[in-house]
């Protein structure tokens, strides 16, 4: 027969909230002290239930059967209990199954001790049936096992309680509202506990109210844990992470009060101690006041400030980044402070070394352009003066005379052509060759080439064919002279590469925003492997000494320098003993640039 109190929908009323409790950080997992957590509060529901039923049952022996049962109940929340705060507060290493076993022991002979109180009535001196408020309800006399029983629990609750203490009061401002909040979840079982055992409550003595009360603390836990994503950051994993870490780490809360601060940024603000937590950034900070005032209103930031850190000079980075809660409002802002003054310092020793070198580049060009050109004079008048002997107009020469003469003019002419192609070099790598952006008339510049190295076909028997793409307009705009350099470059090296067969050489339409000068030989090709260093300054295919065609290795850089500058690119096809095409792409320009003259500097 069973029987019906108002205060059982109380009890059924906690022992859903457990189960739900249960179930809910169940699917949570894994997050520290979870499994303790979740037993604990299955434990808490089936004491409810147990009691629950302690109450709705009429005979003695079925309310023994019951208390026994909460009594079980009661001894493995504790024993959860005490392990979630050892789990929690980081000493994991202690819960092991050494023990968990010797935390089983007591419960294991308490339980014993329980079943067999009709033997010795240690545990309840008597237990009888009574009436009240017209139910039947029991009365246990306790005896001297039920208080040692007691007493333990009351210990595992209270060391629990210790540890956790000892963690709030060592855990940064940031943790310690969630501690905070297990630690007086914790004191409203104990406290509940002792009233109703010793001080007597208005309820009825047939109804214990521990396990609901203990709700109070799975709901603290809970809240913790979901307050203050306890999941995801736990005190442990911060005091080994941003405790230790060399930058420092602040974090400010929406009204710019510190909420957390490492070791690292405490020594950056010169403070000691963490009693800086709760005071707001600028009053701590007084000195770099302007520093962060830059970071007032800024959610996001990532910049570089200087310092005056221990009486010395020191940059920093600073990183802020904005801490929101689950609903995206912003809670805060966390700023990491990197010194990189050693990093600063390499930065602008590299950056002096480097202008130190652009200017002894830079000397070393004007120097050369200075001195080419001083040489081409009296190399000119050396040509000049020969070409006039070997005319004969300054009279007859014998053979050997005329030969020799003829040498030094051919010889001269070859050092003319290396010292223009220094001074050409040397103009760009100044930045002091200028572009003359001017609109050419694309077919005439085209024929005047064609003229020119028609000679260089007939002298070694090749075909010379030219192609314009009626698709590009007449006229472009352009510096005339330095595209024909760039033509006659690749040209001539053309027809020196190439002993039979064709040259072509084609203007084409790219696409509508380039246009292109292709040359394409049937000549000797350049191996894969020198077709990335021929367009440097002196580099040629053949290196040997009995290398049959003469040149200076400058042209091809030449031209690769006077494409850049012309905001266009070269590229090269070609293949050993089957031929080279060389096409420069450059922008197709119609309108008239608006400063006539552009001077570009390009060194690569
Ligand atoms: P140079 O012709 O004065 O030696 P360049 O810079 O014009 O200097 O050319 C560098 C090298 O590239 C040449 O020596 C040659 O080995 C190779 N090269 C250039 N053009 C061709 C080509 N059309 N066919 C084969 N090799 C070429």
């Amino acid at each position: 027969m069973l029987q019906f109190s108002p205060y059982l929908v109380l009890i059924g009323f906690s022992a859903v909230i457990s189960i739900f409790l249960a179930w809910f950080f169940w699917q949570r997992r894994p997050a520290p002290g979870i499994g303790s957590f979740v037993t604990m509060m299955l434990a808490l529901s089936c004491w409810s239930i147990a009691s629950a039923l302690q109450l709705a049952v009429t005979t003695l022996a079925g309310k023994a059967f019951f208390i026994n049962l909460v009594l079980i109940n009661v001894m493995i929340a504790t024993a959860s209990w005490f392990l979630f705060t050892l789990s929690y507060t980081g000493r994991d290493g202690w819960v092991t199954q050494k023990s968990v076993l010797g935390l089983t022991i007591f419960p294991v002979l308490t339980t014993i001790a329980m079943l067999t109180n009709d033997y010795h009535n240690l545990f309840w001196t008597s237990t009888s049936l009574t009436a009240s408020d017209g139910l039947i309800t029991h009365i246990f006399e306790s005896g001297i096992l039920f208080y040692v029983h007691t007493a333990y629990q009351y210990a595992l609750i209270v060391a629990g309680q210790f540890i956790l203490l000892r963690s709030v009061i060592r855990s940064p401002q940031l943790y310690r509202g969630q501690i905070g909040l297990l630690v007086i979840g914790a004191l409203f079982p104990l406290i509940g506990n002792i009233i109703f055992l010793f001080i007597g409550t208005p309820l009825p003595d047939y109804f214990d109210p521990t396990p609901t009360i203990f709700l109070v603390t799975g709901i603290c836990i809970g809240l913790a844990y979901y307050r203050f994503r306890l999941m995801d950051i736990v005190p442990v994993a911060r005091e080994i992470i941003v405790e230790n870490m060399v930058d420092g780490v602040i974090v400010v809360d929406r009204e710019v009060r510190i909420v957390d601060i490492n070791k690292a940024a405490l020594k950056i603000l010169g403070k000691e101690g963490k009693n800086v937590l709760g005071q707001p950034l600028l009053n701590v900070w007084e000195k770099q006041r302007e520093a962060l005032m830059q970071f007032r209103g800024v959610e996001q930031a990532e910049t570089e400030v200087n310092l005056i850190v221990n009486n010395e000079p020191r940059t920093y980075q600073v990183r802020l980044s904005p801490l929101r809660d689950r609903h995206g409002n912003l809670t805060g802002r966390i700023g990491t402070l990197t010194d990189i003054t050693t990093l600063k310092q390499i930065q602008h020793k590299l950056e002096d070394a480097r202008q130190k070198a652009d200017e002894a580049t830079r000397l070393k060009s004007d120097f050369l352009a200075t001195m080419s050109h001083e040489l081409r004079t009296p190399l000119n008048a050396v040509i000049g003066y020969s070409e006039l002997m070997t005319s004969g107009m300054v009279g007859d020469l014998s053979e050997q005379h005329w030969e020799y003469t003829d040498r030094i003019a051919s010889n001269a002419k070859s050092l003319l052509e290396l010292i223009n192609d220094i001074l050409d070099i040397s103009k760009i790598e100044a930045g002091r060759m200028e572009l003359k952006l001017r609109p050419m008339h694309l077919s005439t510049w085209m024929n005047e080439l064609v003229v020119q190295n028609q000679v260089l076909a007939d002298n070694k028997n090749l075909t010379f064919t030219i192609e314009i793409d009626h698709h590009l307009p007449e006229t472009l705009i352009g510096d005339a002279d330095r595209l024909r350099q760039i033509a006659v470059n690749l040209l001539s090296n053309a027809f020196k590469f190439t002993n039979e067969g064709t040259v072509t050489f084609q203007i084409l339409k790219h696409d509508s925003q380039l246009w292109s000068i292709i040359v394409t030989d049937t000549g000797i090709g350049i191996p894969p492997h020198k077709q990335e260093t021929i367009f440097n300054e002196f580099q040629q295919a053949d290196t040997s000494s009995t290398r049959e065609h003469s040149g200076t290795g400058l042209g091809l850089a030449i031209v690769r320098k006077l494409v850049l500058m012309m905001g266009g690119h070269i590229r090269l096809q070609s293949e050993l003993d089957k031929g080279s095409t060389f096409t420069v792409l450059l922008p197709l320009i119609t309108d008239v640039p608006k400063t006539e003259n552009l001077v570009v500097g390009v060194t690569s």
